[in-house]
């Protein structure tokens, strides 16, 4: 659109029950989330009871059955009717959008999570990227999170992706980020381990130390500390994490939490979605064929729970997938510390 817009209206239904429409209530939460309620001049509510509100007659002039819209005017002869509450943050509000959102108090979060506990993962999904936007950072590793970013896509909403490039990957898991990338056409931004601190770590204990003395510090170089700097750039993000992928470290995870590991921008509230903690392996696989998902080609010759190439085998049929990762280490030390808040 070209200039600012003079004046915003947002038509909101009242549905027969007098209670707004759901979709219009977490469209007001978007904006006042992103901070941008006050761009907006004007509510009319579209009464299902009064065909003569001001909302249904703008409904009816301008042909627009869905609710919300917005009827955008900017002194050009006919108004520009936007039905996407993104696109007109996008086109009308520049130099609102960018702003992100506030944290979710503590009560909005436990109140959220009270509700999606009981909810699909798509329901939690769509919470955390109304809510947050570009603002949250979907984390790719496996076939679990490429499940996530299937969702998302089919959300519409914006998100963003990071993935964790250790330097000791499968040259599969390379070839399979590339070809997630380019199925959904998705950023997907790869996090470093800090060059100095792994050339000094290498230097001193080789390349192999974590056969002797436990993966914890290898990984908190080339994992945690690119994760934790990813993650100070974002209020949310999302896990693939599922409980019953371990049953010694997982089993307890929430649906929707604080992260209590790792901070959000500036050192504040981070929000942590694990949309599919409810799921089990089979769930997420049905989901990985009815929707044509790409996965890892890892897992066609017998790999399940994939991580960096020196610590991850294939499991036998039976065994747990858990069983395929530090294989040398007791179950309960069976984390990177990505997840040590849980
Ligand atoms: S999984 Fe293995 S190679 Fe990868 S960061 Fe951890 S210890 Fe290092």
């Amino acid at each position: 659109m070209a200039g600012h817009p003079v004046h915003i209206t947002m038509v909101k239904k009242r549905l027969a029950s007098g209670d707004a429409c759901d979709k219009c209530v977490q469209a007001e939460q978007l904006l006042r989330g992103r901070g941008l309620w006050h761009r907006i001049d004007e509510v009319m509510w579209a009464d299902e009871r009064d065909p003569d509100s001001d909302g249904m007659r703008l409904s009816a002039r301008y042909g627009v059955r869905l609710a919300p819209f917005f009827v955008v005017t900017n002194g050009a002869a006919e108004p520009s009717i936007y039905k996407s509450t993104l696109r007109l943050m996008r086109e009308c509000m520049p130099g609102g959008s960018p702003r992100p959102p506030a944290p979710p108090s503590d009560g909005e979060l436990a109140e959220a999570a009270a509700t999606l506990a009981n909810g699909t993962p798509q329901d939690a999904l769509t919470w955390v990227l109304r809510r947050h936007g570009r603002d949250c950072a979907l984390a790719f590793s496996g076939a679990e999170d490429v499940v996530l970013i299937d969702m998302a896509v089919r959300t519409g909403l914006d998100f963003s992706v990071l993935c964790l490039d250790t330097g000791r990957l499968h040259p599969e898991t390379y070839a399979f980020v590339e070809r997630v990338r380019k199925h959904y056409g998705v950023e997907i931004e790869l996090m470093s381990p800090d060059a100095s601190k792994l050339q000094v770590f290498v230097r001193k204990k080789g390349l192999f130390s974590f056969l002797e003395d436990g993966h914890k510090e290898c990984c908190g170089i080339r994992k945690v500390e690119p994760l934790r700097r990813a993650l100070s750039r974002y209020g949310a993000w999302v896990t693939g994490q599922r409980r019953d992928q371990s049953p010694a470290t997982r089993a307890e995870v929430p649906i929707l939490q604080e992260d209590d590991a790792f901070e959000g921008r500036g050192g504040g509230k981070l929000v942590k979605c694990n949309p599919l903690s409810a799921w089990t392996a089979d769930q997420t696989w049905a989901y990985i064929r009815s929707h044509d998902v790409p996965y890892n080609a890892l897992h066609e010759q017998g790999f399940r729970s994939i991580g960096c190439q020196p610590c991850t085998r294939p499991v036998h049929p039976g065994q747990h997938e858990r069983e395929g990762r530090w294989w040398w280490e007791a179950e309960t030390q069976k984390e990177c510390g990505l997840h040590s808040g849980d």
